[in-house]
């Protein structure tokens, strides 16, 4: 008897920039901030996948790319939630636009 957990909502989901396909980080493989290549089960294509965790709000956002060279550059990610910039660091508080 399998019991199937299905969207309790811990694992992240993604898209599969290909083909549409969803994945989720079931095995939470992902490291934050680390580009990391998943290979989609649908279509059999790597693609590149960065999480990216929020130091202000906690938040955790998923970006996906076709090659890890396409990914933003995670210096001008800014939060979805909070909209502060993803890496913390010294110079903030410069211009935001
Ligand atoms: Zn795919
Ligand atoms: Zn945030």
């Amino acid at each position: 008897m399998t019991h199937d957990t299905t969207d309790t909502g811990d694992s992240l989901a993604f898209g599969c920039p290909r083909c549409g396909h969803a994945a989720h980080d079931e095995y939470e493989s992902l490291d934050s901030m680390s580009p990391t290549d998943w290979r989609c089960d649908h279509c059999a294509k790597v693609f590149n996948v960065v999480l990216i965790e929020c130091p202000h709000c906690a938040t955790e956002t998923i970006s996906v790319a076709l090659i890890a060279a396409e990914q933003p550059s995670l210096h001008y990610f800014a939060c979805p939630v909070c909209h502060r910039p993803a890496l913390d660091h010294e110079e903030a508080g410069d211009s935001l636009f």
